[in-house]
């Protein structure tokens, strides 16, 4: 599995980590499974939020054991996110986990307190030793360009974004700011969330003679194109223990110039949309 740095100067990360959102509602002892089967082939970066129901507690019992080998990763729902609301949802987090402290902070979305407030907390978490690191999701250049203002370059560790084929939209603005300024970007959604390219489709088919000549699927081949730049991470959710086994072995697949150009002549990005897509 190919590792990159978190953002400057982070931490070594799998590029293919593991998504938690839904994976409380199945059959419990196969979403632990699942978690475990990624854990082992080196799918260590595990993505959660106190947004996702019960999933910090699946994956509490999942990680039973391994701790010290995750990056492990929650998120502030944006109204808990004052000063003194994120740092109680942080440790309230850190209890379901079942943990001492969180690789990566995110603050889930852009909400009504002010970022100073947010950052104050973040900083004070990262003082007290239960966040090594912080960061946001769903954040556009201009979110990005303030939280600058307020933070100072080199604190902001990662923005976690809606990116898959079919949604390139943080490709004309998001990239390159996270580029300029070494943040990591995450590409949550890498799927589609449930909207993954038909095969029978025309772009199905580009995927399928793609995945084909590397003995790959055309999942694999889709998250080697997302993590083709080396700022950029996946998440893919798995709930079934061998779709993380194929997840985990996208992360050495690399894909070659003529492919890429391909994949991006099937997928194309399209215009700059007047605000940042999410989910
Ligand atoms: P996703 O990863 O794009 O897709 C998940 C779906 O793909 C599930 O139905 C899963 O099925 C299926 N799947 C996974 N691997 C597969 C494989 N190899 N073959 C066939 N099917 C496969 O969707 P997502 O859950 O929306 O996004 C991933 C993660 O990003 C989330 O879980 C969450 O951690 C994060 N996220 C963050 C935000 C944010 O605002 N920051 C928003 C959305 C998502 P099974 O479960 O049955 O395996």
């Amino acid at each position: 599995m190919r590792q990159q740095s978190f953002g400057r100067g982070g931490a070594e990360v799998p590029v293919i980590g593991q998504g938690t959102w839904y994976i409380d509602r199945g059959h419990r002892g196969e979403a632990v499974a699942a978690l475990r089967r990624g854990i082992a082939l080196g799918m260590t970066h595990i993505d959660t939020a106190e947004m996702y129901g019960d999933a910090e507690l699946v994956i509490a019992e999942a990680i039973e054991g391994l701790r010290e080998n995750l990056f492990l990763v929650s998120k502030v729902l944006p109204s808990n996110a004052s000063r003194r609301g994120t740092i109680t949802a942080c440790e309230r987090s850190l209890k379901r986990l079942k943990t001492d402290h969180l690789d990566c902070y995110l603050l889930h979305w852009r909400g009504s307190y002010p970022l100073e407030e947010t950052v104050a907390a973040f900083e004070a978490l990262k003082g007290a030793g239960k966040i090594r690191s912080w960061g946001v999701s769903n954040f556009d250049a201009d979110d990005l360009d303030e939280l600058l203002g307020v933070a100072g370059e080199g604190a902001i560790a990662c923005n976690q974004v809606l990116y898959h084929l079919k949604e390139r939209a943080i490709e004309h603005a998001v990239i390159p700011w996270c580029e300029r300024h070494g943040v990591a970007v995450v590409a949550y959604s890498p799927f589609g969330h449930n909207d993954f390219p038909l095969p029978r489709s025309e772009e199905g088919k580009v995927l399928a003679r793609i995945a084909d000549a590397h003995k790959a699927t055309p999942r694999q081949v889709a998250l080697a194109f997302l993590t083709r730049d080396r700022s950029v991470f996946a998440i893919p959710k798995a709930s079934n223990a061998e779709h993380a086994a194929e997840n985990a072995a996208a992360g050495d697949l690399v894909l070659t110039a003529g492919e890429i150009a391909a994949l991006d002549k099937a997928f194309p990005r399209g215009p700059k949309p007047r605000s940042l897509p999410m989910l």
